[in-house]
């Protein structure tokens, strides 16, 4: 009934052979101990889907943005859940495009082989949020190291990566004449920096996302893991930005897919009063309204992708297709609860649990408020709110 995109129709098919492995049984286990999807990780590592924007002579596939975006896609529509290792797919892009030569040859093939797992992003502080550029931790040159001291919160994956891009601030606010400088981004070898200055502390969330608090305490990280040059890594954690939020809207869209196909199923099938309940247009309106909603993401998602791919700036495309897909994603996950009844709150049915972990994305990676503020002030003019 319901079409997928045809675009990589064939990396599509293996992606949902390889998610059939991993039904809902799986993943209600893990949700309710807060595990981490171990197996899964691995399966999706040697079937080469988290090196896919890797080039190839780093040992990668080399493909575009918009097969990553296909892959998570589909991951999401089958029910299973590519939060633990999304950033696998992504992260390496800083790397790739800021890193030194050294840098990239050391650690990419590892990274596209899985030997390493880069998927820990230290930037949100408890004290700074949204407002990035006021964090406090610090990095301080010394020799040959830099000495980072601080704190970072929300490290989701912290303890299932060996390496953590993080950014870190270099020289003083008030010694720069813009906030947005004196910011740099390091690669913490965390392998090497546990119990020498790093604390990892997990914190219990409402969804199951091995999100971290992060501890520094004069951790010494070789002056030769600073990504491209002191005091510019601001820049460079926004550069990758519109990748990974035309990847995450990817992944709503497929979370929207799996609750409509549940809704329809059950729709058609639930007699109430002697006829199915999706006879009733309370109903089936609502899902076809997150039906529609969630089209109209997928195709800007689709444009997204295009300009990226073709080296255009694709800020606004990228942050519209963020806000549009988590809210179609959440309109479907509503309506999805709501034709279930009182089953849509029962663990065996998925649909609380796919509901929780779908509402994350109106917060992070970055919430739908300041994606509305980039638009209103970035795309028309309007003046800055903050
Ligand atoms: C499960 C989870 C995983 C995460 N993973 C990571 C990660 O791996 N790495 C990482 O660095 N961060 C991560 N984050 C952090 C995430 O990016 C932030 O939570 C998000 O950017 C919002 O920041 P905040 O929580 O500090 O909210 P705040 O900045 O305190 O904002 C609170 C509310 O106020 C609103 N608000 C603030 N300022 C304005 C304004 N000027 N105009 C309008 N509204 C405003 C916000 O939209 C928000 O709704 C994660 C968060 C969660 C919950």
């Amino acid at each position: 009934m319901i079409e997928h995109d045809t675009d990589y129709s064939e990396i599509r098919e293996e992606v949902r052979k390889l998610c059939a492995r991993f039904p809902g049984a799986y993943w209600r286990d893990l949700d309710r101990a807060r595990g981490y999807p171990t197996e899964f990780v691995n399966a999706l590592t040697e079937a080469g889907y988290l090196s896919v924007l890797i080039p190839e002579e780093y040992g990668g596939s080399g493909l575009k943005l918009s097969a990553a975006a296909a892959i998570l896609e589909t991951i999401q529509a089958t029910g299973c859940n590519g939060s633990a290792c999304h950033a696998q797919v992504y992260m390496m892009g800083t790397i790739l495009r800021h890193g030194s030569a050294a840098m990239k040859e050391t650690y990419l093939p590892h990274i596209a082989s899985g030997k390493l797992r880069l998927q820990a992003f230290g930037v949100t502080e408890p004290t700074s949020g949204t407002d990035t550029t006021a964090l406090r931790t610090t990095a301080r040159r010394d020799g040959d190291d830099f000495v980072v001291n601080g704190q970072k919160v929300w490290t989701s994956r912290a303890e299932h990566s060996d390496l953590m891009l993080l950014l870190a601030r270099t020289t003083p606010r008030e010694q720069t004449h813009k906030k947005t400088e004196g910011l740099s981004t390091f690669l913490v070898d965390m392998r090497r920096a546990a119990g020498r200055g790093l604390t990892i502390k997990p914190i219990r969330t409402m969804m199951n996302h091995n999100s971290c608090e992060v501890f520094f305490d004069n951790l010494r990280v070789p002056a030769e893991n600073l990504v491209g040059e002191e005091g510019r890594g601001f820049r460079y954690i926004l550069d990758g930005m519109n990748a990974e939020r035309l990847l995450i809207a990817a992944e709503c869209i497929g979370d929207g897919m799996w609750f409509t196909e549940k809704s329809v199923a059950y729709a058609k099938e639930r007699r109430v009063f002697g006829r199915p309940i999706g006879q009733n247009q309370g109903i089936s309106f609502p899902i076809a309204r997150g039906y529609a909603q969630l089209q109209a993401a997928r195709l800007m998602v689709r444009e997204g992708c295009q300009r990226y791919e073709s080296g255009e700036n694709a800020g606004e495309q990228a942050n519209m297709a963020k806000l549009l897909a988590a809210d179609a994603s959440w309109a479907c996950a509503e309506a999805c609860v709501q034709t279930h009844g009182g089953f849509g709150f029962a663990e065996e049915y998925d649909i609380e649990r796919k509901y929780r972990e779908t509402r994350l994305y109106q917060v992070a990676p970055i919430s739908t408020n300041l994606i509305l503020s980039y638009v209103a002030e970035h795309v028309l003019g309007l003046p800055r709110s903050y």
